[in-house]
């Protein structure tokens, strides 16, 4: 992936990261709150060890006095122990507040994507978008799973590299006796700040080799992407409960297998093993060696002061401890910097995907709740094509709804009849003219409460895997009454009285084996029964023909007329015969209104769209 070797400079990294941290912070405060106290005991932890171990081996290698060992030993316990409780349990706090944390942030995602514009949902590189961001963070955890990591990194170092000045500072500034001679030379400030320089100097060296080590890892995004798509592919995909009879009946396990041997990207000689013993296993050693050279040189200069008599023996164990502690904590700073240069490209995905702006919900008037549900929609004039699309799915529509009638599409597969459902509820906006209600562009309205005017039982309605009873109603609590006379309403009495938890049987068997399978035609059956819980003015019901027989299928249009009482009813079929009681009959071709009128008005034009699908589909009615 080109952008990955992309240069980033610190100041965009730094301005993406502290605004993923406060999308975050927003999420959960209080993980924030508890993170930093977390982090100061962690990182001051270390230090206090040192402090209290160099005090009780001074006074041992010194004046031995049994009442100050007392004291150091007693206040070095004590501290170290409340801290270390205190640290325990701000980490245990932490780690489920750190769980309680992702959940959001995976519902933050499923927000956004509930949120956006309906066409922004629907557009494939949403998809890819979102497929990307979970796959960078499944690989490599990259994403806002590294911002937690990063804060608690970076506070944690930037405590400990304070803490490991103010233990380290006397190393520098206890002078060697007049008695060491020639030693004495270890005074002169060329030595402070030669090693200070080195400490620093090699710090930042091993940091950012660190920091390249995890660059090259940030570049195989692609192999990577790929890789995870393979293996969730061939090892979840077979396991698929809509697969499961195509792969035992026809062996694509055996064609799942081949694609999985060949998959190596994670594999022994994949390509994060060879790097690993390339490039990046290279950068990684340097980093560590270049340390190694680093706490060397820091214990010759302490211990040859301490052996010039510049302190004594405790101070080795605290300068050598913080000292090193200190170097450890730049190395980790600077590799932290070139981390966050790496992410940066992958949390700006992040970003793209929550910036993605829901136009359609500006509009701010409401729609009056009428009880007589005088709705007055019409199309003016409207045209509309896909995102991304040259083809024009609508042309120049216009159409008045009569309230409360019946208004029939039909027309061929692909002459634009969901499109026009689709533009009617506004999942889209048309590119030329425009959709009134009662007289105003439905733009103009606020979208939830536009929406709230039309129940549609979609052609591929999905219900989820919970009761019967929240499927229906669409929510958790419910007016069981209702629900129940939706369900009778809509055909689906006698099941339901065959079921031994009626309402609270669980559909589906995701989450437990108690669940229920439906048939397709019961599944339609509480998708209308849902859409009349619904108890919006406009009903819509898109060619429910995929999952019925023809009887099942006329049974429902009758019943559905039936049921739709004073709404405004509109149905999509293609079975004619179920549409030729409608008030009103609009016939779709290529995206264009090409006839309209009753049946017997259509038929009479024997030239017709109408009259041509009509005769086409004659013989499976001529029994009927
Ligand atoms: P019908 O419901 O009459 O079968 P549609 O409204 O589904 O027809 O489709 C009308 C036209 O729009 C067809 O040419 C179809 O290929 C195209 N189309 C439908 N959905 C999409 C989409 N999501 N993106 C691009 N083109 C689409």
């Amino acid at each position: 992936m080109e952008e990955t070797k992309e240069k980033v400079s610190i100041r965009r990294a730094m301005s993406v990261h502290i605004r993923a941290l406060k999308e975050l912070y927003h999420l959960s405060p209080r993980y924030f709150q508890i993170s930093t106290i977390s982090a100061l005991f962690s990182a001051t932890f270390p230090y206090v060890t040192v402090f209290f171990s160099a005090r009780i081996l001074a006074e041992l290698a010194t004046l031995r006095r049994t009442e100050v060992l007392w004291k150091w030993v007693v206040i070095g316990v004590l501290c170290t122990g409340i801290l270390g409780i205190l640290k325990a349990i701000l980490e245990q706090r932490k780690y489920t507040l750190d769980q309680d944390l992702t959940l959001r942030k995976d519902h933050l995602f499923t927000q956004k994507m509930f949120s956006m514009d309906y066409a922004d949902m629907d557009k494939q590189q949403t998809h890819d978008l979102r497929a990307q961001i979970r796959q960078n963070e499944n690989w490599a955890g990259f994403g806002f799973l590294k911002i937690q990591n990063f804060y608690t990194e970076f506070l944690e170092n930037s405590i400990g590299i304070l803490s490991g000045i103010a233990l380290t500072v006397e190393l520098f500034t206890s002078p060697v006796p007049a008695s060491a001679g020639v030693f004495t030379v270890l005074n002169h400030p060329i030595f402070v700040v030669v090693l200070a320089a080195l400490m620093i100097l090699v710090s930042l060296l091993a940091g950012s080799l660190s920091s390249k080590a995890f660059a090259y890892w940030g570049q195989q995004s692609d192999e990577a992407t790929m890789g995870n798509r393979f293996l969730d592919h061939f090892c979840f995909t077979g396991i698929a409960r809509n697969r499961r009879m195509d792969m035992r009946m026809y062996h694509q396990q055996r064609l799942m297998d081949a694609y999985s041997e060949r998959s190596v990207v994670f594999g022994v000689n994949g390509v994060f093993a060879k790097l690993a013993k390339g490039r990046m296993g290279l950068c990684s050693g340097l980093s560590v060696g270049v340390t190694v050279l680093l706490t060397g040189c820091i214990y010759v200069f302490t211990c040859l002061k301490a052996w010039c008599g510049a302190f004594d023996v405790g101070s080795v164990t605290q300068y050598i401890g913080a000292s090193t502690a200190l170097a450890n904590n730049v190395y980790e700073m600077t590799s932290l910097l070139g981390e966050l240069k790496t992410h940066t490209i992958y949390m700006e995905k992040v970003l793209a995907f929550l910036d993605i702006p829901n136009s359609m919900y500006q509009g701010s008037l409401t729609t009056e709740k009428r009880s007589d549900r005088q709705y007055e929609v019409e199309f003016k004039d409207v045209s509309f094509r896909y995102p991304g699309s040259e083809h024009w799915a609508l042309r120049h529509i216009s159409m008045k709804f009569k309230i409360g009638k019946r208004l029939a599409i039909v027309g061929e597969n692909g002459s634009g009849k969901t499109t026009f459902i689709k533009l009617l509820c506004r999942l889209y906006d048309p590119q030329e003219g425009e959709i009134l209600l009662n007289g105003i562009n439905i733009r103009k309205y606020n979208y939830r409460d536009y929406m709230a005017i039309f129940s549609v039982v979609f052609q591929d309605f999905q219900l989820i895997s919970q009761s019967l009873g929240s499927n229906v109603a669409g929510n958790r609590n419910y007016d069981r009454e209702k629900v129940r006379k939706a369900l009778i309403d809509a055909g689906f009495e006698e099941r339901l009285n065959a079921m031994p938890n009626g309402l609270d049987t669980l559909l589906y068997k995701d989450f437990g084996e108690d669940g229920v399978d439906v048939s397709g035609g019961e599944a339609q059956k509480i998708a209308i029964a849902r859409a009349l819980y619904k108890d919006a003015p406009f009903i819509i019901l898109d060619e429910p023909t995929a999952a019925l027989d023809p009887i099942a299928e006329a049974e429902i249009y009758a019943k559905f007329n039936e049921i739709s009482g004073d709404r405004t009813a509109i149905y999509i079929s293609h079975r004619l015969s179920s549409c030729k009681f409608c008030d009103e009959i609009a016939v779709f071709q290529d995206g264009t209104v090409v006839q309209k009128g009753r049946h017997e008005q259509l038929l009479s034009d024997t030239d017709g769209k109408y009259a041509q699908l009509w005769n086409a589909q004659a013989q499976y009615y001529t029994n009927e």
